[in-house]
């Protein structure tokens, strides 16, 4: 078979004609940062999740950050999570001191088991950092059901997830603090951002405070003076600008119209992959409704005959941009050094072993999906 003449990478964004007018007003109004957008961006977000709030941030790490101070995670502390995601989601309670304890994966949806967390919870726990993998929802009943019965927090990672939809209901209003990222590659994008959402006005306020430096207004600093303001906590500079703002409020329009686009492309793969010999098609549970972020297959290589590293490089000669997500991340050399070991999840190594990302993003034609299952049956036949 003929490569491609273009590279088809793993995930793209959409950018229209409008986002960049919105950006471009922007540049040309009084606030580049700080400014009324921020505030616009916010309510549309938490009116799409379904909550009372939305704090926005520089990127989706940060609102990560931001939300495990909020929890009140602190050093001593245990916070569970999965390996099968990307460092975020457990770098984020490093920041702040917490140990990190991995739960396996459930082997049919490849998100973290509610069975493996209940396991691993001991009297240090404090959260459970539950992803979304791949866009497909987590079990947040089951977890959030755990979180309950030992006082724990529970901060979705819900980056592949905005717009995926739990019995009937949009992400973002089950778990105590739900996270948003909006790289590029994201269901919807700002260039960096992110954004925690949240129905609690305690974690709202923390959020805020810790978004800019620990910062705020006080009685005490009214009483100083207009140039009077008090620093409260160690917080950080992790604003989004009103330039992001506006793109993301241009993007947000669009959600609906790129999640249905990313479910029919999924389905096309679907349908043109059941019946491959070799090729596991991702397993949907019937109560929830992706957001498709990434259509992750698992190779057989007894029954192919190739290595996942030769398909990849296959694949990659021929101009397709497949991809691996993620890499075990106690695997990494950091994680390592901190005393974590191979084989601690055997369910998630397994899989990470036989994983392959095939593109997957709004703009890509029927015929690049055909292209895709073309190439890929060609090179594992
Ligand atoms: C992208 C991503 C993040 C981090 O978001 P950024 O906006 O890139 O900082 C965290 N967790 C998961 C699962 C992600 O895919």
């Amino acid at each position: 078979m003929s490569k491609r003449i273009d590279f088809l990478p793993y995930g793209q964004q959409t950018i229209d004609d409008d986002d960049i007018e919105a950006v471009v007003a922007i540049l040309r109004s009084p606030f580049l940062t700080t400014g009324p957008t921020i505030k616009q961006f916010e309510e549309t977000v938490a009116d799409y999740a379904g909550t009372k709030y939305a704090v926005a941030f520089s990127n989706g790490t940060a609102a990560l950050h931001g939300a495990c101070y909020a929890a009140g995670i602190t050093e001593g502390d245990e916070v569970i999570t999965t390996p099968i995601t990307f460092a975020a989601s457990a770098n984020c309670a490093r920041y702040l001191g917490a140990d990190i304890v991995f739960a396996d994966i459930d082997k049919d949806t490849y998100n973290i088991d509610p069975t493996d967390v209940a396991r691993k919870i001991t009297s240090r726990t404090k959260a459970i950092i539950p992803v979304d993998f791949t866009g497909q929802p987590c079990d947040i009943e089951a977890i959030m059901q755990l979180a309950k019965d030992h006082r724990l927090v529970v901060i979705e990672d819900g980056a592949h997830a905005f717009g995926a939809e739990y019995r009937g209901k949009k992400i973002g209003s089950q778990a105590d603090m739900t996270m948003f990222s909006f790289h590029p590659v994201k269901p919807v994008t700002t260039a960096e951002g992110g954004a925690i959402v949240t129905n609690d006005e305690n974690y709202y306020k923390k959020l805020l405070l810790f978004r800019s430096h620990g910062i705020t207004q006080t009685p005490y600093a009214a009483e100083q003076g207009e140039w009077y303001y008090e620093m409260l906590e160690l917080g950080f500079n992790y604003r989004m600008t009103d330039v992001q703002a506006a793109l993301g409020i241009s993007q947000m329009k669009k959600l609906d119209d790129f999640m249905d686009r990313r479910r029919a492309l999924a389905a096309t793969y679907t349908e043109l992959l059941s019946n491959v010999n070799g090729v596991k098609i991702p397993y949907q549970v019937e109560h929830s409704s992706s957001g498709w972020h990434l259509y992750s297959i698992q190779l057989d290589e007894a029954i192919i005959g190739k290595s996942r590293k030769q398909v990849f490089e296959e694949m990659r000669a021929a101009n397709i941009g497949v991809h691996v997500h993620y890499i075990p991340v106690y695997w990494f050399p950091y994680y390592e050094r901190l005393g974590y070991q191979r084989g601690l999840c055997p369910v998630a190594e397994k899989w990470y072993e036989q994983a392959l990302t095939l593109p997957l993003f709004p703009k890509m034609q029927d015929e690049d999906v055909q292209n895709v299952v073309d190439q890929l049956k060609y090179i594992i036949s």
